[in-house]
């Protein structure tokens, strides 16, 4: 079975094949001849994943999927979410993101957040969505320079470290990207 993952993040693509067996092929937008910058601009996550695998899925006629993550923040009503990659504006700044949200939530004590990936699959005509969530709170301060995004300011639950602490390994075992992924995967590999 071949299926391609709506995504121009090569690093995300190395993720998912890792998890994958051989009888399941993991295409990228480039192997299936796909250059252009896929819109997501729906109002949630649910939305955006679904919006990027309907499009390929549509004009290039493959099984496909697509994921979108966001970081809810439970003081902020879950803001940023969708927004999360362009919470301080077009810049995509994980930088100025950080800074917004900790300016926002200034000396909440509610610090709880968690990390939503999404993930929409077209197989076979069909439509499915598989959730990942990981539960944690916003530090104070910044700490670690490894992983993007949020990383220095998010504290997984039962964790004394950020995840820009963790190796790329250790955060890959319980990220919600990765519980996401396995989601599907078993999905994939029980209906291939
Ligand atoms: P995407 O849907 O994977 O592109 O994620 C959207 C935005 O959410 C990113 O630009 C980051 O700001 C944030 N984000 C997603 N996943 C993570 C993560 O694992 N750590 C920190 N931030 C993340």
């Amino acid at each position: 079975m071949k299926i391609c993952f709506a995504t121009n993040n090569s690093n995300k693509i190395k993720e998912v094949a890792l998890l994958l067996e051989d009888e399941i092929q993991l295409l990228g937008l480039k192997d299936i001849g796909c250059t252009e910058e896929l819109r997501e601009d729906q109002s949630t996550l649910e939305g955006n994943a679904e919006q990027k695998a309907r499009y390929v899925f549509e004009k290039y006629n493959i099984n496909c999927f697509a994921d979108d993550t966001g970081l809810e923040v439970e003081a902020l009503n879950n803001e940023p979410g969708v927004f999360s990659a362009r919470f301080a504006g077009p810049q995509r700044s994980d930088e100025d993101n950080m800074a917004l949200l900790s300016e926002r939530l200034n000396s909440s004590e509610n610090r709880k957040a968690r990390f939503r990936t999404v993930i929409c699959a077209f197989i076979d005509d069909q439509k499915y969505f598989f959730e990942g969530v990981v539960n944690g709170e916003i530090t104070k301060e910044h700490n670690g320079d490894k992983g993007f995004g949020y990383d220095p300011i998010f504290i997984p639950t039962g964790y004394s470290q950020t995840f820009a602490q963790m190796s790329t390994e250790e955060k890959n075992k319980i990220s919600h990207r990765s519980i996401a992924v396995r989601k599907l995967v078993d999905f994939l590999k029980t209906n291939s």
